[in-house]
């Protein structure tokens, strides 16, 4: 059964996949379980697949689109809804999510995103998590995986390290090509993010968490000791209590976290002769 009317051509620089499939979209507004006391925010309502569902049981939907030519399909589409919807045209990448916040409620940010965008606008909403609930997206699953994984996995590294330093991930279900329209090449699935209020691990300073991370994995079959040479030797990481013989993917968040304090807390040699 297809919801999508034919008066729009799916656009591709837009990463435009219209959800067609009755059943996943039940699905996942299940999962979101949407409730009237909710402020939702949906990146890229595309035809409103998913937004109708959700304006029936939100009290507030603000949706965001980059393609002007869907807004004005929505606007009318959504007339009856009045003041409950709003929808803005711009760029997802963008936009100050912190200034739809109108009261004392968290958002809740939902979308099925275009592939090519969605770990930046991840990381752009993680940053600014402190004014957001949950988050529920459709990604690319081979994406999902990556960021739900845990050491010593195959597919664990600086996707799911940063993913997991900011929220709690949870892969939920698989979807098929065919539920899109036009169907794309790889399977999804949806994933929920729910931002920790105190973060379980939390560096000293997060650029320096970002380059610890980012270097551990130059060469993923090499060693700590190799890879961290540029920052610190493989004594030091022993000092810490890290087993520099290791391969990046055994260490554990907190792990990365102790070996960015102590970067952080470490003088440059400059400043240690000085004061001396
Ligand atoms: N939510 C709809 C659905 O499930 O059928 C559409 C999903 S489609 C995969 C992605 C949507 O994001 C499209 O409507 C596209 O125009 C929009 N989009 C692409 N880039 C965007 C951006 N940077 N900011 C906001 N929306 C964007």
């Amino acid at each position: 059964m297809s919801k999508r009317p034919p008066m729009h051509q799916a656009r591709k620089r837009f990463g435009q996949n219209f959800l067609h499939d009755a059943g996943i979209i039940r699905r996942i507004i299940r999962s979101i379980a949407p409730h009237e006391s909710d402020h939702m925010v949906e990146i890229g309502p595309g035809l409103g697949a998913l937004t109708e569902e959700l304006l029936d049981e939100a009290g507030a939907l603000d949706a965001i689109e980059l393609d002007r030519d869907l807004p004005p399909i929505l606007r009318s589409k959504f007339f009856s809804y009045g003041d409950k919807f709003r929808i803005f045209e711009q760029d997802a990448m963008k936009f100050d999510f912190e200034s739809l916040r109108e009261d004392e409620r968290p958002l809740r940010v939902v979308g099925n995103l275009p592939y090519n965008i969605s770990t930046q606008l991840i990381f752009h909403l993680l940053h600014h998590s402190n004014c957001i609930l949950d988050m529920h997206f459709m990604l690319q699953k081979e994406v999902v995986d990556r960021m739900a994984a845990g050491p010593g996995e195959n597919n664990y590294g600086r996707l799911g390290i940063m993913t997991q330093y900011w929220c709690k991930v949870e892969k939920l279900f698989e979807v098929p090509p065919e539920s899109f329209n036009p169907a794309p090449k790889v399977d999804s699935a949806i994933v929920r993010l729910t931002p920790y209020t105190t973060l379980p691990a939390e560096a000293k300073d997060i650029k320096m968490l970002e380059t610890v991370v980012r270097t551990s994995f130059t060469m993923r079959r090499k060693t700590l000791r190799n890879n961290l040479k540029p920052l610190l030797s493989g004594d030091e990481l022993s000092e810490l209590g890290i087993d520099p013989s290791l391969r990046p993917e055994r260490l554990s968040l907190p792990e990365f976290v102790t070996i960015s304090d102590y970067l952080s807390e470490k003088k440059p040699a400059s400043e240690e002769a000085e004061s001396a």
